[in-house]
């Protein structure tokens, strides 16, 4: 095909690089992908995998102070850290193994080692060069921790999968998707956790109202809220840290948790060198067909930051593979990408939330549901749902769908082909609903709120 060792070079070897290589060498590319660390990136390793194991596992408590209103006790109920760290260890060596018979079986040849980009055509890794055709960036992203004065002590969500001892109590700054999770994670596994937040509410790029409601039934499960609230400093404190709040109250835990965002990979990839322009925020900027300032270059997932989601850095691999070695000429959509976040209880989201709706001038009617679902009612819990919709008054179109509540992560993706295919209100209302659910109540809301 051309005289280069290769037809794809692809660093780094998570979801968007693996799935882009996979695929390309499906079409008959010769592929090479360089790994300096783990196979499956973030998601497998560090991220999605290990986090929803977790999630699990601080569910159970839960549950099982759930069933005592159906007549279970559990009284001897004990909990055993190590074990839930080898089981994950398990899973994720499984998957790792996976992952590797993966790209051996599909022809693409693993090389480990760090690379870096030396020209348009050519990267290096551990001395060797190696000259590609194309080369494609998939570093992906790393945890960032603001200058503070003492935060060299904090920890990320990368250092939380591998604690040697569970927290007795810990403090988890920020709002956003990591923030909530682990807060819930380690609340559910008995740990006293604080949340300190800049902002007045949780998940601000949301619907407001779920992360209102999300705080409200997070509280209620036990976790401790300082909103409008930074941390100034973190000083030792014997074994544990205090944390010096913008406030000037002195909180003192044993473990302190960043979540306050994610920057990309590029530095020291070389990229400068070859003309491909990075954001200010080091991300790599990339065209509609994610090609990079320099031709022969191309990037995908968390490090051209569009959305730092698993599943969209697997569709964007894909259609450059596409595009590289199947003539494709298709670009992503970026609307209507449906999310979770794995907090208890779940969030989960599709479409534009009331606050996008109106930004974008649409003239909107808004349904909105807080109930207590069948399973709660005889655990006595006291848990909510939250369901929303949001729709067009002109064209019926649901632009919008919300919610927060058990399984939201599961029940959402169903909504979000509903959400693709433009369904309008009138066909949500002629869907039949499964009884008794908490989703049959997004086809049986005929009520506009403030109607
Ligand atoms: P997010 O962007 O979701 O949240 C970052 C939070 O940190 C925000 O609340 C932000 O506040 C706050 N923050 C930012 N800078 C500072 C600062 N200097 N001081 C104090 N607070 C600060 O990032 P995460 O780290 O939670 O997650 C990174 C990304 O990873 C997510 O955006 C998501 O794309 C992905 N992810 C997806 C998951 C899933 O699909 N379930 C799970 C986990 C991560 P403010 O709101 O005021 O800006």
């Amino acid at each position: 095909m051309s005289g280069f060792d290769f037809d794809l070079f692809t660093i780094g070897a998570g979801s968007g690089g693996i799935r882009a290589s996979r695929r390309a060498a499906g079409f008959g590319a010769r592929v090479a992908v360089a790994e300096q660390r783990f196979l499956g990136g973030t998601c497998v390793n560090i991220g999605c995998i290990p986090k929803k194991l977790f999630s699990y596992a601080a569910h159970f408590k839960k549950d099982l102070e759930d069933a005592r209103g159906y007549g279970w006790t559990s009284d001897q109920l004990t909990f055993d850290w190590h074990t839930l760290l080898e089981g994950k260890n398990r899973e994720i060596e499984r998957l790792n193994g996976v992952y590797g018979n993966l790209l051996n079986q599909s022809g693409v040849e693993l090389i480990n080692g760090r690379a870096k980009v030396t020209g348009p055509h050519t990267v290096e890794v551990g001395g060797r060069t190696f000259t590609s055709r194309y080369i494609l960036v998939a570093t992906g992203s790393s945890p960032t921790v603001p200058e503070i004065e003492g935060a060299e002590y904090c920890i990320t969500s990368d250092d939380a999968f591998f604690l040697e001892k569970l927290p007795e109590r810990v403090v988890v700054v920020g709002g956003g998707y990591i923030a909530v999770e682990f807060a819930s994670i380690f609340n559910g596994l008995g740990v006293d956790t604080t949340v300190v937040y800049r902002g007045d509410r949780l998940l601000k790029s949301f619907d407001a109202d779920l992360g209102n409601f999300l705080a409200e039934q997070m509280t209620k499960r036990g976790v401790h809220f300082r909103f409008n609230s930074e941390i100034r400093k973190i000083e030792r404190d014997g074994t544990g840290w205090n944390c010096v709040t913008s406030g000037n109250a002195r909180l003192s835990y044993d473990t302190v948790l960043y979540a306050t965002g994610r920057r990309p990979n590029t530095s020291g990839l070389g990229l400068e060198s070859v003309g491909v322009t990075l954001a200010p925020d080091g991300a790599i900027v990339v065209d509609d067909a994610f090609q990079t300032a320099e031709p022969s270059i191309y990037a995908v997932g968390d490090v051209i930051r569009r959305m730092q989601l698993t599943p969209v850095a697997l569709a964007e691999g894909m259609l450059v593979a596409d595009r590289l070695f199947n003539g494709g000429a298709e670009y992503m959509d970026y609307s209507g990408i449906p999310t979770a976040i794995f907090s208890h209880p779940n969030v989960g989201t599709v479409g534009l939330s009331e606050e996008q709706a109106i930004a974008r001038g649409y003239k909107i009617d808004v349904y909105r549901s807080v109930f207590t679902p069948l399973k709660h009612t005889v655990s006595a819990s006291g848990d909510k749902v939250l369901l929303k919709l949001i729709v067009d008054s002109n064209s019926d179109r649901v632009l919008g769908v919300h919610m927060v509540g058990d399984d939201a992560g599961e029940l959402l993706q169903g909504f979000a082909v509903a959400i693709k295919c433009k369904a309008t209100k009138a066909q949500f209302d002629a869907t039949v609903g499964i009884h008794p659910t908490i989703a049959e109540e997004f086809v049986t809301m005929r009520t506009k709120v403030g109607a």
